[in-house]
């Protein structure tokens, strides 16, 4: 079957890619720019690749000439939401491409592959689901049937990037949703909810300054030539995290499985603390034992009171496993030395 995938140069959608092209499906990627798309062909010379360059996913129709194809589309998985906060300077930019590019997508579809579009899949976020301060979370077992608190009206006027951020995710997932409420189109729609996702890049990048958001963090806080051993333990931030390998095959069940019809998954392996990722990171390569924050060794590093979350659902309807946290931060680290190296 053929598969349009959005954001197919990122972090996440690069793996998507991988694992779709490996499952032998067809694939269109959907990028903003001609030097983008060469960057993803050369990563992945396969022949059941093409591309659609659409420049801007917030104008009227975009993705329309992206969805035409002949034979037609099967599945939509759309990706591609503003996270590189380095790339961000108001809430705008965040709110904007994240909303309009979902409701862009779904109408397109609606307007040019409503014959043949069964399925939809949208890679939203725990941004769309914790409280992030705004009510006591202590305790709490999350599970996909939680929505960030937020408003439309705060995530203008917050003055707080990251709670921007977040929005975009709640608003985009809610457009979606609200969307399949109103139309009722032919497709059924996949929602995954990842927290922090971390793991090794299945995409080129020529520096460490090149990282997508969430590794950026692990490699600025973790093993940032800067560092040392008394340098001070990272705060936890969102401990709840998954492999990007897992992730990327969560989209592809998402677009197998039909019990997965309109439902919404929170994909996450679970708690992960900073002396965790530092202990595992000193512990899985030598050269960047003097430059990891030491912290407290073999602490747990978690509050009593953490919150957790429920991915049960995604284990035995989508029959994700995930793997051991010793893997994705051992892999991750090892290659960004390379990076460093290669640079
Ligand atoms: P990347 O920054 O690596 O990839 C983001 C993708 O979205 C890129 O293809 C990028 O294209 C595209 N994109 C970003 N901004 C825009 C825009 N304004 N207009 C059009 N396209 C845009 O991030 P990830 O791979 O990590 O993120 C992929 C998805 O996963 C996003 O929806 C993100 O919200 C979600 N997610 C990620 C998490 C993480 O920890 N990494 C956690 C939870 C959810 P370009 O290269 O042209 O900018």
């Amino acid at each position: 079957s053929r598969v349009l995938l959005t954001g197919a140069n990122g972090f996440v959608g690069s793996h998507i890619l991988s694992q779709l092209l490996g499952a032998n499906l067809s694939v269109r990627a959907v990028v903003r720019s001609q030097s983008k798309a060469d960057a993803v062909r050369a990563d992945f010379p396969s022949t059941s690749l093409d591309f659609a360059i659409v420049p801007d996913i917030t104008a009227p129709s975009a993705f329309d000439e992206a969805l035409k194809s002949t034979p037609p589309f099967d599945a939509v998985i759309h990706t591609a939401s503003p996270f590189l906060y380095r790339a961000v300077s108001n809430n705008h930019e965040f709110l904007d491409p994240a909303i309009k590019g979902t409701t862009e997508i779904l109408r397109g579809i609606q307007r040019v592959a409503a014959q043949s579009v069964k399925r939809v899949v949208i890679t939203s976020s725990f941004a769309a689901i914790g409280a992030f301060g705004q009510y006591d979370d202590a305790n709490k077992t999350y599970t996909s049937a939680d929505w960030n608190p937020t408003t439309l009206e705060a995530a203008l006027a917050t003055t707080d990037l990251g709670a921007a951020y977040r929005a975009s995710k709640k608003f985009a997932e809610k457009a979606a949703w609200d969307f399949v409420a109103t139309e009722k189109p032919a497709f059924d729609l996949v929602v995954l909810n990842p927290p922090m996702v971390y793991g090794p890049l299945r995409h080129t990048v020529a520096s460490p300054a090149e990282l997508n958001e969430s590794n950026a963090r692990i490699y600025n806080l973790f093993v940032a030539l800067a560092n040392t051993v008394d340098s001070p333990l990272p705060p936890n931030g969102l401990p709840l995290y998954v492999d990007v390998r897992d992730l990327a095959y969560a989209h592809l069940r998402a677009l197998q499985v039909p019990e997965a019809a309109n439902t919404r998954f929170l994909v996450t392996a679970g708690l992960v603390s900073s002396q965790q990722i530092a202990d595992i990171v000193r512990a899985e390569v030598p050269e960047l034992q003097a430059r990891t924050p030491k912290g407290t060794p073999g602490v747990k590093g978690l509050p009593d009171a953490a919150f957790t979350a429920d991915a049960s659902p995604v284990q035995k309807v989508l029959g994700v496993t995930f793997r051991p946290m010793k893997e994705t931060f051992s892999d991750l680290a090892k290659q960004l030395v390379g990076i460093e190296k290669a640079q």
